[in-house]
This record gives structure tokens, C-alpha cells and sequence, in this order.
């Protein structure tokens, strides 16, 4: 999918291509004009997305005089712009996740919607049927890692193979709310759970210890489906389905559900969110992750290799601005 290669290994952020798992219902049409207004964006809203940026160095122009004019310092360069600048972007997101009620609610609201579903799937089986399951990914779906996130806030270091692993096999990850109690629930059901993540392979022993301490169900090698040579989640999600019906999938990342969100830009990914509106809350139970995630890699069109001061331009440039008062 165009991701780049960091020290060998994919960004723990990136997925890939996925392929279709499931006919997906389109709805749209279904809705009414008011449903349709109420969306946060429409294809038409999603227009502006589809205009030609403003050219690089016309809008470093255009931040520098800002930056400038604000507080009389000079604009950031690639010299002095370095992965502990970019870093503190992740203090706001990194506070709310670990601070913010707010989140907590919505991680309550998503498990406890996956139950409701989870109950319908179970109502409308028939005894002929295969055995349900459910497909969770881990990171920020039903484990928290903002800690790493935090240990990044201040050092001028990015996400790399070696720190993250290292964060993986410390195992300090904590459940997110609702994710313990809704997993054991299936379990209670006698609905299995499988772990899809990209985790790396190598990882699969700090992994299991971590969701055993969390007293997670169905943590044993045939549950686990860590990432092996390719991030891509649909030959795992495929292994799944070929015993099981999968009555729901949980994650924070679209790529966690299906191959048709993994582009590597922004107009597309939000475009075919809104085309199937309907499955998310119904087969597709969605986690907030604001630190990081498929959504970052399609602000730089994939590539992770931009500069600090690059990948600062490009998340300032995707910003729709006010214009100010009159
Ligand atoms: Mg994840």
C-alpha cells in the first residue's frame, strides 16, 4: 500500500491491503435528507478534499509569516524542526486518552454496543449454523497503549521497531474500558475471540502475557494471529471465516474491518466510510484512536520517510481553517 519501510518494519500503525471480507450493505440511498445532513461529511463536503494543495513552499510561506507574526519567532526549519517538536502534537491527543471521561464513555458505548449485536447474532442462530466468533484487533481496539505514546512526548525519537518492542515485551498494557467484560462475555456465550493484530510474530509470548494478566479469554496460539510476513489482515480474518461466522469486528483502525478503507488518502478512506455508514455500530465496532493509525499514513500519502518538519506541513495543510473575523 505504499507505506514505507521504517528500520525494516512497517509502522505497528500501518495495516494493509485487505480484501473485501463481506458484501457491504449500502444504505446511503436509505437515508433522508435530513440523515444525510446530519453526516459529518457528505462526498459533496468531501470536495475540498480533492483540490490541489496549496504548493509546499507557498504554504511554508504562509506558516512562516504566521509564525512569525504571532510570536515573533523564526518559522521552524528542517534543521531545527525535529521528532521531539513533532512530538508534543501528541501531548493533546495522549491527555485525552488517559484523562478524559469522555473517552471512557466511548469505549463503554462501543463494548457495549458489540454486545448488543453480539446478542443478535446469538438470537438469529441457527443450530445448523457454524460457531460464532468475534475478531478483535489489540492496539487501541482493546488494550491501551497510550503509555508508549506518553514516552515519546519529550524525546526526539520516533516510533521504531526497537522502542515499540521494547514497550510490547515489557507487557504493561492495560484493558480498555468494557473490552474485558464484553470479551468474556462472548466467551460466557460459548463465541470465540480471535486476536487479529500486526503485532510481529516474534512478539506473541509478551502479547499473551499481557491479555492473560487482563484476564482476556481465548489467549492460546490458535486465538493469537499475529502479523507473520505481511500486514495484510484478510488472509487471517479469511482463516477465521472459514470455520466460523464472524458475527462482529472490533478495532481502531478502518483496515481492521476491510481492504476497501486501506488507501493512502484522506478523500478516499472518509468517501468510503460515508458509502457504508450503515455497518459501523452493526458489524464494525470502532474505537477513537487520535495518536496514530491509517488516517496519519494517508496525510503523507503513505510515506513515513517525510522529515519532521514535512510531516508537520502536511497535518497543518489538511486543516480547514476559519477565516477569521471580518
Ligand atoms: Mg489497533
Amino acid at each position: 500500500m505504499g507505506i514505507t519501510v521504517i528500520n525494516g518494519m512497517l509502522p505497528y500503525h500501518c495495516v494493509s491491503d485487505v480484501r473485501s471480507i463481506m458484501p457491504v450493505r449500502n444504505n446511503h440511498n436509505d437515508m433522508t435528507q435530513k440523515d444525510t445532513a446530519m453526516l459529518p461529511e457528505t462526498p459533496h463536503a468531501l470536495s475540498f478534499l480533492s483540490r490541489p494543495r496549496l504548493a509546499p513552499a507557498f504554504s511554508a510561506l504562509i506558516i512562516g509569516i504566521a509564525l512569525n507574526g504571532c510570536a515573533g519567532q523564526q518559522p521552524p526549519t528542517s534543521a531545527t524542526y525535529s521528532n521531539a517538536d513533532l512530538n508534543e502534537q501528541l501531548v493533546m491527543a495522549t491527555a485525552w486518552m488517559q484523562s478524559a471521561a469522555e473517552y471512557r464513555a466511548l469505549s463503554f458505548q462501543a463494548f457495549n454496543v458489540a454486545r448488543l449485536r453480539l446478542d443478535q447474532a446469538l438470537e438469529a442462530q441457527k443450530p445448523e449454523d457454524r460457531p460464532l466468533a468475534v475478531i478483535v484487533d489489540c492496539d487501541e481496539a482493546v488494550i491501551d497503549n497510550t503509555p508508549f505514546e506518553a514516552w515519546l512526548i519529550g524525546r526526539n525519537e520516533q516510533y521504531s521497531s526497537a522502542n515499540w518492542n521494547a514497550w510490547v515485551e515489557d507487557a504493561q498494557a492495560r484493558a480498555l474500558p468494557g473490552a474485558q467484560a464484553f470479551l468474556n462475555y462472548a466467551r460466557s456465550r460459548g463465541v470465540e475471540v480471535f486476536y487479529v493484530t500486526n503485532r510481529d510474530e516474534r512478539s506473541l509470548a509478551a502479547t499473551m502475557k499481557n491479555l492473560k494478566q487482563l484476564d482476556f479469554p481465548w489467549v492460546d496460539e490458535q486465538h493469537m494471529m499475529l502479523r507473520t510476513d505481511a500486514s495484510d489482515k484478510q488472509p487471517r480474518r479469511e482463516a477465521v471465516m472459514a470455520t466460523h461466522d464472524v458475527a462482529l469486528l472490533v478495532g481502531d483502525n478502518l483496515a481492521d474491518f476491510d481492504s476497501r478503507y486501506d488507501a493512502d488518502d484522506v478523500a478516499t478512506r472518509n468517501a468510503r466510510v460515508i458509502q457504508d455508514w450503515a455497518q459501523f455500530g452493526e458489524r464494525y465496532i470502532v474505537l477513537p484512536n487520535p495518536t496514530y493509525g491509517s488516517w496519519e499514513a494517508a496525510l503523507y500519502k503513505g510515506d513515513f520517510s517525510l522529515s519532521p518538519q514535512e510531516k508537520n506541513q502536511r497535518r497543518r495543510e489538511a486543516l480547514r481553517v476559519w477565516s477569521g473575523p471580518e
